[in-house]
């Protein structure tokens, strides 16, 4: 088995102790991985962004890109994780920090829990997949071999906002789409007898009841 690479010599800062100041770093880098959500609204993906710190630097960052990619695994935590783990030179990253627009599902939560960074913050949180509290919750099970600490709930509202922005986006270009589908349809057969447009019978109608 190859040597694992030794980690970076210098140090890395510690957090702020002042509540505001903390606040607004945190605000920074949360800032930072909605342009990544961004950019995956741009490519028609569900706009999911994230960045890796280390030393107060953005060393890596990644958004959702499972539908281009087409790779399940390609969710914004785990594009950035692998971007920072080359730059580090290390899969393991306990000097760095996880900034992430939506909260990790289990998938990245895990991740994220091998990678044994040292915090993860997130923005909105997610009902449906959330593994930080909201489904359930891979960040306080102190039997793991590493725990990161969990921060959510920074600039929330805008993280939330773009993804009902999205997702009321899509819905719409659906709903427009069948509807467009069904005027076609009914253009194209309506009072035509040909075969190729019978009218609807009985068993059809009361399939359509
Ligand atoms: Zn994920």
């Amino acid at each position: 088995m190859p040597e694992t690479p030794p980690l970076p010599l210098r140090a890395p800062r510690a957090l702020p102790d002042d509540p505001a100041e903390a606040a607004a770093r945190d605000a920074r880098y949360m800032r930072a991985a909605l342009e990544e959500a961004r950019l995956a609204e741009a490519a028609g993906e569900v706009p999911v962004g994230a960045v890796v710190v280390w030393n107060d630097t953005i060393i890596a960052r990644g958004h959702n890109l499972p539908i281009r990619a087409v790779d399940p695994s390609a969710h914004a935590e785990m594009q950035a994780l692998r971007a920072a783990a080359q730059v580090i030179g290390n899969y393991r990253m306990p000097e760095c920090e996880l900034y992430v627009t939506l909260e990790p599902c289990a998938m990245c939560s895990g991740a994220i829990l091998h990678a044994r960074l040292r915090h993860v913050v997130f923005g909105a949180t997610d009902p449906k997949t959330g593994a930080a509290g909201s489904v359930l919750n891979l960040f306080e099970h102190a039997q793991l071999n590493h725990q990161t600490t969990i921060a959510g709930g920074v600039l929330a509202d805008t993280c939330g906002q773009m993804l009902k922005d999205f997702f009321g986006a899509r819905r719409r270009a659906q709903k427009a789409a069948r509807s467009d589908a069904a005027r076609s349809e009914a253009g194209n057969g309506a009072g035509c007898a040909c075969p190729a447009h019978p009218e609807p019978n009985s068993q059809n109608n009361a399939n359509d009841a």
